[in-house]
């Protein structure tokens, strides 16, 4: 019979699909009104500790999100997908906005301890920041190595797990990318040429 326990760390984004808009203040991207999914790699995470699940590796599935009080629909997801459970990690809206890797690698740590957990399975990048930095410091923290019934939402404060989520970071400034200028048709692959180093590409 399996004993295995696993968590899995369920991220809410912007849905990929989304065209992002930098707010007009530039402290950051519109979220409001905009449509929010599970991180596509975290669907992957949970995809395959169900995979364990059904090949009888592991007897709990546990689905963990970290951020305001919407990521309970992507708790459901994962649920609805088959974990076992899920875990809200609530943290305001305001405070949601600075939570970045390390802050969630903390409460992951902690959650895995306390969970008793045997794995931990993550997205291997949130689509909103690309860090790929969580699944590397969870590790560290737990020094674990690493290469992802009743089905409720338990609802904790970071302050309940003894976690402090104080960020040095501050964003500076957000802006959107460079327009980029109409692009220009050639005839010949000389015309190429000579057009690449007309504008110093060669
Ligand atoms: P990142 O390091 O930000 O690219 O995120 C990698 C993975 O860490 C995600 O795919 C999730 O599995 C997990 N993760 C990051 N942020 C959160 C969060 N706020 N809540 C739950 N999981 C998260």
């Amino acid at each position: 019979m399996a004993e295995l326990r696993v968590l899995v760390a369920v991220k809410r984004v912007i849905d990929y699909a989304v065209k992002i808009r930098v707010k007009p203040d530039r402290t950051g991207v519109v979220t409001d009104g905009v449509k929010h999914s599970m991180n596509p790699f975290c669907e992957i995470a949970v995809e395959e500790a169900v995979r364990l699940k059904e090949k009888k590796l592991v007897k709990e599935v546990i689905a963990v999100s970290c951020g305001p009080a919407q990521c309970q629909e992507t708790i459901r997801t994962a649920l609805a997908m088959g974990a076992d459970r899920g875990i809200h990690v609530e943290v305001p809206p305001a405070e949601a906005e600075r939570l970045g890797p390390l802050q969630v690698a903390r409460v992951l740590a902690k959650l895995a301890e306390k969970e008793k957990v045997d794995l931990v399975l993550l997205g291997k990048q949130a689509i909103d920041d690309d860090c790929n930095q969580t699944g590397q410091m969870t590790a560290g923290f737990l020094d674990w190595p690493q290469k992802a019934k009743k089905k409720k939402i338990e609802v904790i404060k970071p302050g309940d797990l003894g976690v402090d989520l104080t960020s040095k970071l501050s964003v500076i400034s957000v802006e959107d990318p460079p327009q980029r200028t109409a692009g220009v048709k050639v005839e010949t692959t000389e015309d190429l040429v000579a057009k690449l180093k007309e504008i110093g590409r060669i």
